[in-house]
């Protein structure tokens, strides 16, 4: 119900339409509404915001002129959106990206929640992680979060894949002097065959085998042979769910997780950061397992 005090919360991006952010946090609002009694009702809608890059100052003024509470940032703003911010927090710092930001009496404040969110799903597992080696597929956007939440996690070693030398000297390059210790080698992907067998935790942040490309994976079956049966698999794309890597995965013995948890978790750090409460989590994951046609 949208009422004269509704609060405004949203995610900027563009294109946005895609984005399964709205179902989920309207779920979780509504679900919070529906245990309360009418005093302590929450008052808030989560709106898509489709803005161009041309466009991001403006829409920024906008939303501090009409009070927007808080919002998601999603591709192409995550850097782009820090120089408008009044205060960018540490873990945004580190990863270089923002992605969700809120509302102080100092302005507007910028973290990253992307961190948390992948962390969500390995935190479940009692692992002496400063013993661990992990794999990380692609040097992009995403692979920065999954950095800085294994270097908080204190993995002994890191090992980053990417197809450009350029990019990925530069992706090394930026963690060197990051409050962050990172133990972090860098390799080309013909090295994976004989680095994936040494991998603890192997993680998918590329976009291959993201729908409709669903018959793809980043790793061939012949090289996936050499992951150990009891290393965590990890891709961070959920559609498909799962996805070809998952199903390699799987049929090794290896542990698997899939992307949607981490975009559940990312959002639910959000929106208790938002409303100041706990969130249900829950009604969130399953709002996008009913939307997306999965089992719970
Ligand atoms: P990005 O910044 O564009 O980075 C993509 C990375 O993948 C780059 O390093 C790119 O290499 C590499 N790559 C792309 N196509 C490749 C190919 N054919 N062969 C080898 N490497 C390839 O994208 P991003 O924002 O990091 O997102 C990556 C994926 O993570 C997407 O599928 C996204 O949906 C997913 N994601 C999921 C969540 C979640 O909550 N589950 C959160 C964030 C992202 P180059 O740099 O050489 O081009």
């Amino acid at each position: 119900m949208i009422t004269g005090k509704t609060k405004l919360l949203g995610v900027i991006g563009y294109p946005v339409e895609h984005s399964l952010s709205p179902l989920m946090h309207n779920a979780a609002i509504q679900a919070i509404n529906n245990q309360q009694d009418q005093q302590s009702l929450i008052d808030y809608v989560y709106l898509p915001f489709p803005i161009k890059p041309e466009d991001l100052n403006t829409a920024i003024a906008g939303f501090s002129a009409i009070g927007v509470h808080g919002f998601n940032i999603t591709i192409p703003h995550k850097q782009a959106i820090i120089p408008l911010l009044s205060e960018v927090s540490d873990i945004a710092q580190v990863v270089g990206a923002v992605n969700t930001v809120y509302r102080t009496n100092k302005g507007w404040v910028g973290t990253n929640t992307d961190v948390a969110g992948f962390l969500a799903p390995l935190q479940t597992y009692n692992w002496n992680w400063h013993q661990k080696v992990a794999v990380i597929l692609g040097n992009g956007g995403a692979s920065r979060a999954v950095v800085a939440g294994c270097a908080q996690l204190s993995f002994a070693e890191i090992h980053v894949v990417g197809r450009s030398e350029d990019k990925l000297t530069a992706f090394q390059q930026s963690w060197v002097n990051s409050p962050l210790p990172v133990n972090l080698k860098i390799h080309k992907w013909d090295e994976l065959s004989s680095l994936i067998a040494q991998a603890d935790l192997l993680v998918n942040t590329t976009p291959i085998g993201m729908y409709p490309n669903i018959q793809e994976s980043p790793v061939d079956e012949a090289i996936f042979d050499n992951l150990s049966p009891g290393a965590i698999v990890y891709d961070l794309i959920y559609i498909p769910n799962p996805t070809k890597f998952i199903r390699q995965a799987q049929v090794r013995g290896a542990i698997a997780i899939d992307g949607l948890e981490m975009l559940v978790q990312q959002g639910a750090t959000a929106l208790e950061l938002w409303l100041q409460q706990s969130v249900p989590v829950d009604v969130m994951r399953d709002s996008l397992c009913e939307h997306l046609g999965l089992s719970k």
